[in-house]
């Protein structure tokens, strides 16, 4: 795979990633009137032929998470998957009880989701993780309610990289009689994972976080007698009812050439990648008052947030260009607010504006860490001397 236009240096693949060129081919050749375009829920040949790229499509992301292809749904990305899960789940399960359980270091598509369960009635227990980022189990043993209906816990964390032990916290929801939601964006593709082993209900994810197209994600739903989700949009019968509208062929193929691409490289991909990352942070981490945020034996090796102290977050991103990282603030570009992920892990105001996330991808060469550590380093030094207080 070939690198990102020559002007920038892209260090910002946790937000999003390339299409790998194989998956673009394939997506084109069921664009046309040459190709497979038909509707795949039409009764006839065209329609037959689109179905079997849906059904390879299940099979291939199937076989990447360790489960069967009937038991995925197709969604337009990660967002809408944890809203159909957590949403779904809460209001069919709502007779049996309110109370829900998630952390405060979820993805906005999580909290922001549980917050509007609030305004319907349900109760919601927000988890606070350690300061490395990391949930402690009787942290959430101790949340653990007789009326307890859902818990929703993300795999790898967008901001931090820090996972979560996903198999003990699944354990603990089944011992009390609770689903387990998870929200998986970061890591499907990324690191193995085998859902017939996990005590999992519900997983999200998107395409585009692996090398896919954008605006295509799934929600895994486990087999089991007693999981319903009530959908959220009504139409036509397809996905039975859970998820109805023209399935999107095109990005479905693409989604699953991209799952196929990541079982194969995923191991060769880790070993780059944790090169890479322990080269970054070698090349940095003398700087003074720098600190890391997370955890680095505990964490998805494609990522690395630091702060400095005395730095403020929005004049080291444009010192920092044309190195496109994000700030301690990634998903609220227009509003300035450090970020709530960092600030539940301890982190002062000051300290979470000045934090970068840098997060390292399948093309990220060598030089382009080297480059990274070069144009940081200069940044924060230029932005040191500027300083108010280290000029006082
Ligand atoms: C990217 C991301 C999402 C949202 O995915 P979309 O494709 O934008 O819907 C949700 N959760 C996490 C952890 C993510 O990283």
């Amino acid at each position: 795979m070939t690198n990102a236009a020559a002007d920038l240096v892209y260090l910002d693949y946790a937000a999003t990633t390339p299409v790998d060129p194989r998956v673009l081919e394939t997506m084109l050749r069921l664009q046309g009137v040459q190709g497979d375009f038909g509707n795949p829920s039409a009764m006839h040949r065209a329609g037959w032929r689109s179905h079997a790229h849906v059904e390879l499509a299940a099979e291939r992301l199937g076989a990447l998470l360790g489960t069967s292809a009937d038991r995925l749904v197709w969604t337009s990305g990660a967002t809408e998957s944890n809203n159909l899960a957590i949403i779904g789940a809460a209001r069919h399960r709502r007779h049996r009880g309110r109370h829900l359980v998630t952390m405060l270091t979820e993805h906005k598509a999580v909290t922001d989701v549980f917050r509007a369960l609030q305004r319907e009635g349900f109760e919601v227990s927000w988890l606070r993780p350690g300061p490395n980022g990391v949930l402690d189990l009787g942290t959430l043993q101790a949340a653990m309610r007789a009326d307890t209906q859902l818990v929703s816990i993300m795999h790898v964390n967008n901001e931090t990289g820090v996972w979560q032990d996903i198999a003990k916290i699944g354990e603990c929801c089944h011992a009390r009689g609770a689903l387990l939601h998870v929200d998986a964006a970061q890591s499907v593709g990324k690191l193995p994972l085998a859902l017939a082993e996990l005590s999992v209900d519900l997983m999200s994810m998107t395409a585009h976080k692996l090398y896919g197209p954008k605006g295509i994600g799934a929600l895994y739903v486990a087999k089991r007698p007693d999981l319903h989700l009530e959908p959220l949009l009504f139409g036509g019968g397809q996905q039975q009812r859970l998820r109805p509208g023209t399935l999107p062929v095109p990005l479905i193929a693409g989604f699953g050439h991209a799952a196929a691409i990541a079982a194969d490289c995923m191991l060769s991909d880790l070993a780059q990648l944790r090169t890479l990352r322990d080269r970054l942070w070698a090349g940095i981490s003398d700087l003074p008052g720098i600190r890391l945020n997370g955890d680095l034996a505990m964490s998805y090796p494609g990522l690395l947030n630091v702060s400095v102290a005395d730095v403020e977050g929005e004049s080291l991103l444009l010192a920092l260009e044309p190195l496109c990282v994000a700030t301690g603030s990634a998903c609220n570009a227009q509003n300035q607010e450090p970020s709530y992920v960092l600030r539940a892990l301890g982190l002062s105001d000051a300290a979470a504006q000045g934090a970068i996330r840098f997060s390292i991808g399948r093309p990220t060469t060598r030089d382009e860490i080297d480059f990274a550590i070069r144009q940081y380093r200069h940044a924060v030094q230029v932005l040191r001397t500027m300083s108010p207080d280290v000029a006082a």
